[in-house]
């Protein structure tokens, strides 16, 4: 493994992401359609950036919103869920944010949420007044409980969240939860939403200077990009000059369409890049008002 420079020194960026779980393969992914490709180290905790100045550092989840504190590593991807979780906690310690979010990423979603066991009758919040609420989310849960004026027991447990009530550690927990089936089988189930997460782009609270400034636009320019191209498609057709209006209409979600004109003027050629799902049934109403030619095209690459 290189050895790490002091951050001051470094030129090169550095992005921290989950070693192994689940945000490591998509957060790679998302990194390589960046245009970014690494050799890895044989300890497999750093990988060197080949393509591109920038570098990954492989760590545990909870360690990112500090490593970019620290200044060890200038961004991250990790849940959002951590990121709020390890604000809070150095709020109520009195120290100043250690990192904060700069895009949502789209992936690793789920939500903190307050689960009973399956035969309580949910009435709402209050009914949780002086109950035990086993979390690993301490500082969101007190926030939450806070913010609806329920005064409840905290038990902080650092895993396995989801068995406390059947050991009798707990009423209730706090836990993240995406499709439920976990809590399902711990005769649990979800009845309040604490926070809705996913994967973030997280980063330094204060801006980036020197070359690893311009490294960092370049990587949210072209994340932006990746990220807005995600659900987008091109859409081709032509159409009579007089349709245009109307075609237009039919497509809400799509950027001012590129237009040529063809056969001297009446007809013309249009190409809008569409933000949402172009079905079959979209290409039908708009070739009944009149576009022909319909063609829907992936994206690849944006920049805008
Ligand atoms: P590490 O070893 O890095 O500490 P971990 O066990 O804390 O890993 P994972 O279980 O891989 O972490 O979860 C990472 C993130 O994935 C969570 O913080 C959360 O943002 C997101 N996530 C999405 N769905 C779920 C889910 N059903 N349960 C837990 N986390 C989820
Ligand atoms: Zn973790």
């Amino acid at each position: 493994m290189t050895p790490p420079a002091p951050a001051a020194a470094r030129d090169r960026l550095r992005i921290a992401i989950q070693k192994s779980g689940r945000l490591s393969e998509p957060a790679r992914a998302l990194l390589s359609s960046c245009g970014l490709g690494w050799r890895e180290s044989r300890d497999r905790l750093f990988c060197y950036g080949e393509s591109a100045p920038v570098d990954l550092l492989l760590v545990r989840d909870d360690d990112i919103p500090g490593l970019i504190a620290d200044g060890v590593c200038d961004l991250g991807i990790v849940g959002r869920n951590v990121l709020l979780e390890q604000a809070g906690e150095r709020e109520a310690a009195g120290r100043p944010p250690a990192s904060r979010e700069l895009r949502a990423l789209g992936f690793g979603g789920c939500r903190l949420a307050l689960a009973v066991p399956e035969d309580w009758e949910w009435r709402g919040p209050e009914q949780l007044q002086g109950k035990r609420i086993a979390t690993s989310y301490p500082a969101l849960l007190q926030r939450w409980l806070a913010e609806t004026g329920v005064q409840a027991q905290i038990v902080v447990l650092a895993g396995s969240v989801e068995i406390a009530p059947r050991l009798g550690q707990a009423d209730l927990v706090c836990d993240l939860v995406s499709s439920g089936a976990t809590l399902a089988a711990n005769h649990l189930k979800p009845v309040q939403t604490v926070l809705e997460s996913e994967a973030v782009l997280a980063g330094p609270v204060a801006p980036f200077t020197g070359p690893r400034a311009e490294l960092a636009e370049m990587l949210l320019r072209r994340l932006d990009g990746m990220l807005k191209i995600r659900h987008s498609r091109l859409l081709m057709f032509q159409a009579a000059r007089e349709r245009v209006p109307v075609l237009l209409q039919l497509l809400p979600d799509a950027e001012p369409p590129t237009v040529w004109q063809v056969d001297g003027g009446d007809c013309l050629a249009l190409q809008a890049l569409c933000h949402g799902d172009v079905s079959w049934q979209r290409l039908e109403e708009l070739k009944r008002a009149g576009a022909r030619g319909l063609m829907v095209l992936p994206v690849e690459r944006l920049l805008a």
